[in-house]
């Protein structure tokens, strides 16, 4: 008898356009890794998809096969959920075409593209979609989930930005999803992750941009806890053009670093100015003092920063939360833990939401939480397995302590595969409704390799039909 994988294999064989890769072929053991080497799979083919007849394909021929499928875009996903034992991974990495139309300010792009293609095509023209801060990042994955990063006070999440989705859905068809047709599965694919389908094409809203003002410090000691309180009383009053974001974490052994603060623990700050360089000079001197060196970067330079800091290939491990509002006693718990974490480059990442990303109604998408701004993510960053469990459970510990002051809540894209059980928490009071169109679109949860929403058999959406 063979096995689900043998027969998805046979179907496409002679009729993929693409790429069919198994374990025993050469471009395979490349193809295999993902971004967190803590998730090491083996899938049993990985089909690299040349067009969207191909995705079509594959999903029917694993749909028929019974083959557990996961899919693919950046291979970022922090829980692993883009590959698999024994099964399919539908790749899409060759699906990378952007197209951008400067006069109407709207670009389409494909399913596989990277932050950074999308980056690169729309600063040709000027304009820019608002996304997330690590260029090598998914951009499927990213958008799916909500997607937030440098321009999300400015512009909104990505998802604010999206107004159209071309997907394939579990039974091979091709949807299209916007305003006018699908609108609930339009709604739900604007937060609610890959559930849906494999969207092969984002058609989207652009944003003039080409520069923005940035600063940077560090600061040490007991400047740390009072830094904190003055970046939570501060910002729920900042203009839409700054943002302000803090790391916690040891300072880097790098040039760019005082040698005496080399090696302590720092509160890393990193401040924006999206707008007009003379608008910005007051904020950013109240923020930093004045003394602090600001520079014009292009959005390239700003989009690329972080890249290194990133790497493929190490060992992550993630626990993410919001706070409505930050007390005194969780800023003191950060700073404390600082004092023991495993690892240096592990770290806790602080930012403020708000803004243009807190003017969208709740019900407008089905993205998270926009009501709670403080967001808060711990994320362990190391690169050799013996330290994995120190890691892991300094993440939980402080996860732990933390947990009583934050807002029930978190958002899908900063998860680990070990809290299944946090997916209702993400949606909260959108949850039933995400349940009726994954019913709908995907009623034997076909796409399950994600922040899963479970299908049920009773639920069904009217609007769609
Ligand atoms: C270095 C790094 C930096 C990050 N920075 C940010 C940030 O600034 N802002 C932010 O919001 N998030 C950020 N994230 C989190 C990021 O949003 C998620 O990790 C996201 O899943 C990455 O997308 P991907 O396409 O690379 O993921 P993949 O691992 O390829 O896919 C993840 C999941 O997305 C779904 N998926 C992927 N492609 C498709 C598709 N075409 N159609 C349907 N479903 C699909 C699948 O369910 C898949 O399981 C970052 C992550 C990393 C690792």
């Amino acid at each position: 008898m063979k096995t689900a994988i043998e027969e998805t294999f046979i179907s496409l064989k002679g009729r993929f356009r693409g790429d069919l890769l198994r374990p025993h072929d050469e471009a395979y053991a490349h193809a295999r890794g993902i971004w967190n080497a803590m998730v090491a799979r083996t899938p049993g083919l990985i089909a690299r998809c040349a067009d969207v007849a191909d995705v079509q394909a594959a999903v029917r021929a694993a749909s028929a096969a019974g083959a557990l499928t996961a899919v693919r875009c950046g291979g970022h996903s922090l829980a692993g959920f883009s590959t698999c034992d024994g099964g399919l991974v539908i790749d899409l990495s060759r699906m990378r075409d952007v197209s951008v139309d400067r006069e109407a300010r709207r670009g389409r792009f494909a399913g596989g593209c990277l932050l950074g293609s999308i980056d690169v095509a729309t600063q040709q023209e000027g304009l820019v979609f608002p996304s997330g801060v690590v260029s090598h990042t998914g951009a499927a994955g990213l958008v799916l989930g909500g997607g937030f990063g440098w321009l999300t006070r400015r512009h909104g999440l990505s998802v604010d930005n999206v107004e159209g989705f071309t997907l394939v859905t579990a039974d091979g068809s091709m949807v299209h999803a916007n305003g006018k047709q699908n609108a609930e599965l339009f709604w739900a694919l604007r937060g609610g992750g890959g559930n849906f389908g494999v969207v092969t094409e984002f058609e989207v809203k652009l944003h003039p941009l080409t520069s923005v003002v940035l600063a940077e410090a560090l600061c040490l000691g007991d400047d740390i806890s009072g830094t904190l309180r003055r970046w939570r009383d501060f910002m729920p009053d900042a203009p839409d053009k700054l943002k302000w974001n803090l790391n916690l974490r040891i300072a880097p052994n790098t040039e760019n670093v005082p040698a005496d603060s080399r090696g302590r623990p720092v509160a890393s700050e990193s401040v924006l100015w999206v707008g007009d360089p003379e608008e910005g000079r007051a904020y950013l001197d109240h923020v930093l003092s004045p003394a602090v060196n600001r520079k014009v970067l292009s959005y390239l330079a700003l989009q690329t920063m972080a890249d290194n800091e990133f790497p493929h290939g190490r060992h992550y491990y993630t626990k993410s939360g919001y706070f409505k509002s930050l007390d005194d006693s969780s800023i003191d718990q950060m700073v404390q833990a600082l004092a023991t974490v495993p690892s240096p480059t592990t770290q806790i990442e602080l930012a403020y939401l708000g803004g243009a990303a807190a003017r969208v109604a709740a019900g407008e998408t089905a993205f998270g939480d926009r009501s709670s701004p403080f967001v808060v993510n711990l994320l362990a960053n190391w690169s050799d397995a013996s330290e994995d469990a120190a890691n892991v459970a300094w993440i939980r510990n402080l996860f732990k302590v933390l947990r009583p002051s934050m807002t029930p809540g978190v958002y899908v894209n900063f998860m680990s595969g070990d809290e299944d059980d946090r997916v209702p928490e993400a949606y909260r009071e959108r949850w039933d409704r995400l349940v009726e169109v994954k019913s709908h679109y995907d009623p034997n949860n076909f796409f399950r390799l994600n922040q899963n929403i479970q299908p049920t058999k009773t639920a069904s959406i009217k609007r769609d039909r």
